[in-house]
Protein backbone atom coordinates (compact mmCIF):
# COMPACT_ATOMS: atom_id res chain seq x y z
CA UNK A 1 0.00 0.00 0.00
CA UNK A 2 1.54 3.58 -0.70
CA UNK A 3 1.36 4.54 2.49
CA UNK A 4 3.02 8.02 2.85
CA UNK A 5 4.69 8.61 6.37
CA UNK A 6 3.18 11.72 6.83
CA UNK A 7 0.40 13.48 8.98
CA UNK A 8 -1.97 15.89 7.47
CA UNK A 9 -3.17 19.05 9.45
CA UNK A 10 -6.33 20.44 6.61
CA UNK A 11 -6.59 24.20 7.87
CA UNK A 12 -9.90 25.98 7.44
CA UNK A 13 -9.82 29.85 7.00
CA UNK A 14 -12.46 31.39 9.52
CA UNK A 15 -14.05 34.33 9.86
CA UNK A 16 -11.24 36.62 11.27
CA UNK A 17 -9.11 35.82 8.13
CA UNK A 18 -11.93 36.27 5.99
CA UNK A 19 -12.45 39.97 7.37
CA UNK A 20 -8.74 40.34 6.93
CA UNK A 21 -8.18 39.57 3.56
CA UNK A 22 -11.71 41.80 2.74
CA UNK A 23 -10.23 44.56 4.21
CA UNK A 24 -7.27 45.62 1.29
CA UNK A 25 -9.50 48.31 -1.20
CA UNK A 26 -7.07 47.17 -4.24
CA UNK A 27 -9.87 45.78 -6.22
CA UNK A 28 -8.72 42.29 -5.82
CA UNK A 29 -10.88 39.43 -5.55
CA UNK A 30 -13.53 39.04 -2.64
CA UNK A 31 -12.90 36.06 0.16
CA UNK A 32 -16.46 34.45 0.43
CA UNK A 33 -17.07 31.67 2.63
CA UNK A 34 -17.86 29.25 0.55
CA UNK A 35 -14.45 30.04 -0.96
CA UNK A 36 -12.79 29.94 1.96
CA UNK A 37 -14.06 26.41 2.68
CA UNK A 38 -13.49 25.32 -1.12
CA UNK A 39 -10.21 26.18 -1.17
CA UNK A 40 -8.41 24.55 2.00
CA UNK A 41 -4.63 24.00 2.29
CA UNK A 42 -3.28 20.45 3.88
CA UNK A 43 0.15 20.73 5.70
CA UNK A 44 1.85 17.63 6.23
CA UNK A 45 3.71 17.04 9.01
CA UNK A 46 6.71 13.69 10.03
CA UNK A 47 4.41 11.14 11.16
CA UNK A 48 4.91 10.52 15.14
CA UNK A 49 4.73 7.18 16.69
CA UNK A 50 1.87 7.54 19.00
CA UNK A 51 -1.50 8.84 17.68
CA UNK A 52 -0.81 12.21 16.61
CA UNK A 53 -1.92 15.27 18.55
CA UNK A 54 -3.57 17.83 16.91
CA UNK A 55 -2.67 20.25 20.11
CA UNK A 56 0.72 19.74 20.21
CA UNK A 57 1.35 19.45 16.05
CA UNK A 58 -0.10 23.15 16.18
CA UNK A 59 2.14 23.76 19.50
CA UNK A 60 4.91 23.23 17.11
CA UNK A 61 3.26 24.24 13.15
CA UNK A 62 0.91 27.36 13.99
CA UNK A 63 3.97 30.02 13.40
CA UNK A 64 4.83 28.92 9.90
CA UNK A 65 0.99 27.85 9.42
CA UNK A 66 -0.32 31.18 9.72
CA UNK A 67 2.48 32.75 7.78
CA UNK A 68 1.39 30.33 4.79
CA UNK A 69 -2.38 31.14 5.07
CA UNK A 70 -1.32 34.77 5.13
CA UNK A 71 1.32 34.79 1.94
CA UNK A 72 -1.82 33.19 -0.18
CA UNK A 73 -3.60 36.07 0.07
CA UNK A 74 -1.21 38.95 0.48
CA UNK A 75 2.65 38.38 -0.52
CA UNK A 76 3.50 41.77 1.07
CA UNK A 77 4.26 41.02 4.71
CA UNK A 78 3.32 44.56 5.58
CA UNK A 79 -0.25 43.49 5.11
CA UNK A 80 -0.29 41.09 7.89
CA UNK A 81 -1.10 41.23 11.00
CA UNK A 82 1.87 42.25 12.97
CA UNK A 83 1.17 40.68 16.34
CA UNK A 84 0.54 37.17 15.84
CA UNK A 85 -0.29 34.90 18.34
CA UNK A 86 -1.17 31.18 19.46
CA UNK A 87 -4.89 32.75 20.53
CA UNK A 88 -5.20 34.82 17.40
CA UNK A 89 -4.49 31.12 14.82
CA UNK A 90 -7.14 29.24 16.87
CA UNK A 91 -9.62 32.46 16.04
CA UNK A 92 -8.41 32.44 12.39
CA UNK A 93 -8.20 28.95 11.51
CA UNK A 94 -10.18 25.45 11.59
CA UNK A 95 -7.39 22.71 12.20
CA UNK A 96 -7.94 19.06 11.26
CA UNK A 97 -5.75 16.14 11.39
CA UNK A 98 -5.81 12.82 9.68
CA UNK A 99 -2.95 10.21 10.71
CA UNK A 100 -3.16 8.13 7.25
CA UNK A 101 -2.29 9.21 4.07
CA UNK A 102 -2.32 7.02 1.34
CA UNK A 103 -0.91 7.94 -2.45
CA UNK A 104 -3.01 6.33 -4.76
CA UNK A 105 -0.34 7.66 -7.72
CA UNK A 106 2.17 6.63 -6.31
CA UNK A 107 4.41 6.19 -9.89
CA UNK A 108 3.48 10.34 -10.21
CA UNK A 109 6.30 12.51 -9.44
CA UNK A 110 5.15 13.73 -5.92
CA UNK A 111 6.89 16.94 -5.39
CA UNK A 112 8.16 19.49 -7.51
CA UNK A 113 11.86 18.15 -7.29
CA UNK A 114 10.87 14.57 -8.00
CA UNK A 115 9.02 16.00 -11.28
CA UNK A 116 12.27 17.78 -12.36
CA UNK A 117 14.03 14.15 -11.88
CA UNK A 118 11.71 12.45 -13.90
CA UNK A 119 12.14 14.87 -16.79
CA UNK A 120 16.13 15.30 -16.64
CA UNK A 121 15.40 10.97 -16.46
CA UNK A 122 13.40 10.68 -19.86
CA UNK A 123 15.79 13.65 -21.23
CA UNK A 124 18.74 11.03 -20.66
CA UNK A 125 16.47 7.82 -21.16
CA UNK A 126 14.54 8.58 -24.35
CA UNK A 127 15.49 9.89 -27.79
CA UNK A 128 14.61 13.83 -27.66
CA UNK A 129 13.09 13.22 -31.17
CA UNK A 130 11.28 9.83 -31.39
CA UNK A 131 10.51 9.35 -28.12
CA UNK A 132 12.54 5.91 -28.50
CA UNK A 133 14.29 4.24 -25.20
CA UNK A 134 17.64 4.47 -25.39
CA UNK A 135 20.00 1.45 -23.46
CA UNK A 136 22.77 3.32 -21.62
CA UNK A 137 25.40 2.28 -23.97
CA UNK A 138 24.55 3.30 -27.50
CA UNK A 139 23.09 6.72 -28.94
CA UNK A 140 24.79 9.51 -28.58
CA UNK A 141 24.15 13.20 -27.78
CA UNK A 142 23.79 16.11 -29.80
CA UNK A 143 25.14 19.52 -27.86
CA UNK A 144 24.65 23.26 -28.55
CA UNK A 145 26.66 25.77 -27.47
CA UNK A 146 23.77 28.66 -25.95
CA UNK A 147 24.55 32.27 -27.29
CA UNK A 148 23.17 33.44 -23.67
CA UNK A 149 24.18 30.49 -21.14
CA UNK A 150 23.09 33.14 -18.29
CA UNK A 151 19.28 33.73 -19.57
CA UNK A 152 19.34 29.89 -18.59
CA UNK A 153 21.40 29.61 -15.24
CA UNK A 154 18.32 28.62 -12.98
CA UNK A 155 17.92 25.51 -15.46
CA UNK A 156 21.32 24.04 -15.50
CA UNK A 157 21.44 20.34 -14.57
CA UNK A 158 17.83 20.50 -15.47
CA UNK A 159 15.87 19.93 -18.27
CA UNK A 160 14.86 22.58 -21.12
CA UNK A 161 11.77 22.19 -23.44
CA UNK A 162 11.74 23.78 -26.71
CA UNK A 163 8.74 24.28 -28.20
CA UNK A 164 7.67 22.75 -31.85
CA UNK A 165 4.65 23.46 -32.44
CA UNK A 166 1.52 24.16 -29.92
CA UNK A 167 1.03 20.36 -29.15
CA UNK A 168 4.50 19.08 -29.26
CA UNK A 169 8.18 20.05 -27.59
CA UNK A 170 11.01 18.53 -27.46
CA UNK A 171 13.28 18.45 -24.47
CA UNK A 172 17.33 19.25 -23.68
CA UNK A 173 19.71 19.00 -20.74
CA UNK A 174 21.09 22.66 -19.46
CA UNK A 175 24.83 21.21 -18.69
CA UNK A 176 25.76 22.13 -15.26
CA UNK A 177 28.24 24.77 -15.36
CA UNK A 178 31.03 23.05 -13.70
CA UNK A 179 30.61 20.22 -16.25
CA UNK A 180 32.70 18.99 -18.90
CA UNK A 181 30.00 19.11 -21.40
CA UNK A 182 29.73 23.06 -20.79
CA UNK A 183 33.44 23.46 -21.01
CA UNK A 184 33.55 21.91 -24.16
CA UNK A 185 31.12 24.44 -25.16
CA UNK A 186 28.00 22.16 -24.89
CA UNK A 187 25.64 24.07 -22.90
CA UNK A 188 22.28 22.35 -24.25
CA UNK A 189 22.53 18.11 -24.95
CA UNK A 190 19.85 16.46 -26.41
CA UNK A 191 19.74 12.74 -26.12
CA UNK A 192 19.12 11.10 -30.10
CA UNK A 193 18.85 7.62 -31.29
CA UNK A 194 20.20 8.06 -34.70
CA UNK A 195 21.67 9.70 -37.24
CA UNK A 196 18.09 10.54 -38.68
CA UNK A 197 17.10 11.80 -35.07
CA UNK A 198 20.23 13.86 -34.96
CA UNK A 199 19.21 15.86 -38.04
CA UNK A 200 16.22 16.73 -36.71
CA UNK A 201 17.07 17.65 -33.54
CA UNK A 202 19.90 19.96 -35.08
CA UNK A 203 17.78 21.74 -37.87
CA UNK A 204 15.10 22.00 -34.66
CA UNK A 205 17.41 23.75 -32.37
CA UNK A 206 18.87 26.03 -35.51
CA UNK A 207 15.41 27.38 -35.81
CA UNK A 208 14.70 27.78 -32.45
CA UNK A 209 18.45 29.78 -31.85
CA UNK A 210 17.23 32.02 -34.93
CA UNK A 211 13.39 32.52 -33.48
CA UNK A 212 14.88 33.96 -29.98
CA UNK A 213 17.80 35.65 -31.56
CA UNK A 214 15.17 38.19 -32.58
CA UNK A 215 13.46 36.16 -35.45
CA UNK A 216 10.25 35.87 -34.54
CA UNK A 217 10.08 38.64 -31.88
CA UNK A 218 10.97 41.42 -34.49
CA UNK A 219 7.95 40.08 -36.73
CA UNK A 220 5.91 40.66 -33.22
CA UNK A 221 7.60 43.91 -32.80
CA UNK A 222 6.81 44.90 -36.12
CA UNK A 223 3.27 44.92 -35.33
CA UNK A 224 3.34 48.05 -32.87
CA UNK A 225 3.97 51.28 -32.94
CA UNK A 226 7.07 52.80 -31.84
CA UNK A 227 5.16 54.11 -28.69
CA UNK A 228 3.21 51.54 -28.08
CA UNK A 229 1.65 51.43 -24.56
CA UNK A 230 0.43 48.22 -22.74
CA UNK A 231 -1.80 48.69 -19.60
CA UNK A 232 -2.49 45.80 -17.40
CA UNK A 233 -3.87 45.46 -13.24
CA UNK A 234 -1.14 45.54 -10.85
CA UNK A 235 1.97 47.08 -12.88
CA UNK A 236 2.76 49.93 -14.26
CA UNK A 237 2.12 50.93 -18.00
CA UNK A 238 4.74 49.52 -20.22
CA UNK A 239 5.73 51.87 -22.60
CA UNK A 240 7.37 51.26 -25.96
CA UNK A 241 8.61 48.06 -28.49
CA UNK A 242 11.99 48.15 -26.31
CA UNK A 243 10.30 47.54 -23.00
CA UNK A 244 8.12 44.50 -24.86
CA UNK A 245 11.29 42.97 -26.67
CA UNK A 246 12.71 43.20 -22.95
CA UNK A 247 10.26 41.16 -21.19
CA UNK A 248 9.51 38.89 -23.92
CA UNK A 249 12.94 38.42 -23.58
CA UNK A 250 12.79 37.36 -19.67
CA UNK A 251 10.53 35.13 -19.96
CA UNK A 252 12.01 32.58 -22.46
CA UNK A 253 12.66 29.41 -21.94
CA UNK A 254 10.62 29.91 -18.50
CA UNK A 255 7.09 29.20 -19.70
CA UNK A 256 6.03 27.24 -22.96
CA UNK A 257 2.82 29.81 -23.75
CA UNK A 258 -0.60 28.83 -25.90
CA UNK A 259 -3.15 31.42 -26.66
CA UNK A 260 -6.22 31.79 -28.70
CA UNK A 261 -7.98 35.20 -29.47
CA UNK A 262 -11.39 35.66 -29.75
CA UNK A 263 -12.54 38.94 -31.39
CA UNK A 264 -15.76 40.19 -29.87
CA UNK A 265 -15.76 43.88 -31.91
CA UNK A 266 -13.71 45.95 -34.32
CA UNK A 267 -14.54 49.18 -35.44
CA UNK A 268 -12.31 51.50 -38.21
CA UNK A 269 -12.72 55.60 -37.88
CA UNK A 270 -10.43 56.44 -40.60
CA UNK A 271 -6.62 56.05 -39.40
CA UNK A 272 -7.71 54.64 -36.20
CA UNK A 273 -9.39 51.61 -35.48
CA UNK A 274 -9.93 49.86 -31.94
CA UNK A 275 -10.25 45.68 -31.15
CA UNK A 276 -11.81 44.05 -28.66
CA UNK A 277 -10.96 40.45 -27.90
CA UNK A 278 -11.51 37.73 -25.51
CA UNK A 279 -7.91 36.26 -24.67
CA UNK A 280 -7.68 32.57 -23.26
CA UNK A 281 -3.72 32.22 -22.34
CA UNK A 282 -2.37 28.23 -20.96
CA UNK A 283 1.04 28.99 -19.57
CA UNK A 284 3.38 25.61 -19.11
CA UNK A 285 6.20 26.10 -16.86
CA UNK A 286 9.31 24.63 -18.26
CA UNK A 287 9.89 22.55 -15.19
CA UNK A 288 6.88 20.31 -15.93
CA UNK A 289 5.08 21.90 -12.77
CA UNK A 290 0.95 22.06 -13.26
CA UNK A 291 -0.15 24.86 -16.10
CA UNK A 292 -2.11 27.73 -15.22
CA UNK A 293 -4.67 29.17 -17.29
CA UNK A 294 -5.16 32.70 -17.77
CA UNK A 295 -8.24 34.26 -19.61
CA UNK A 296 -10.34 37.95 -19.98
CA UNK A 297 -10.93 40.29 -22.28
CA UNK A 298 -8.84 42.69 -24.15
CA UNK A 299 -8.90 46.42 -25.81
CA UNK A 300 -6.46 47.72 -27.91
CA UNK A 301 -6.73 51.11 -30.04
CA UNK A 302 -4.56 50.89 -33.57
CA UNK A 303 -3.47 53.22 -36.00
CA UNK A 304 -2.44 53.28 -39.24
CA UNK A 305 1.07 53.62 -40.49
CA UNK A 306 2.19 55.66 -43.43
CA UNK A 307 2.45 52.51 -45.37
CA UNK A 308 -0.68 51.56 -44.58
CA UNK A 309 -0.23 48.81 -41.98
CA UNK A 310 -2.63 48.52 -38.74
CA UNK A 311 -0.29 48.67 -35.58
CA UNK A 312 -1.36 48.45 -31.71
CA UNK A 313 -0.83 51.94 -30.17
CA UNK A 314 -2.28 51.11 -26.62
CA UNK A 315 -3.61 47.88 -25.22
CA UNK A 316 -4.91 47.12 -22.25
CA UNK A 317 -5.57 43.70 -20.91
CA UNK A 318 -7.39 42.30 -18.64
CA UNK A 319 -6.42 38.70 -18.06
CA UNK A 320 -6.71 37.11 -14.94
CA UNK A 321 -5.91 33.73 -13.16
CA UNK A 322 -9.47 31.45 -14.78
CA UNK A 323 -11.62 30.62 -11.69
CA UNK A 324 -14.60 29.38 -14.01
CA UNK A 325 -15.33 26.04 -13.31
CA UNK A 326 -13.79 23.20 -14.49
ZN1 LIG B 1 15.17 8.81 -32.26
Amino acid sequence: MPFLYRTAVTITRKQPYIDWANSFDDGGPELTRELADDRRTIYLVAESDDRANLRTLLDEYWEEIFEEELAMWMEEEDDWPAARTREMFDAWFGAEITDTVIDLVPEQPLTETDAELADLNEALHFCAWCELEIEAGPGRFVGFKLEDRDRFADRAGLTLSLRINPERSVMGIVTPDDSEEAANGDDLVFRACSSRCEKAIRSLVATWMQATAGGDLARVLELMAADVVFLGPGRPPMRGKDAFAAATRAMEGKNRIEGTAETKEVRVFGDWAYCWNHLTVTMHPAGGAAPSRLTGPALSVLSKTADGRWVIFRDANMIAPDRSPE
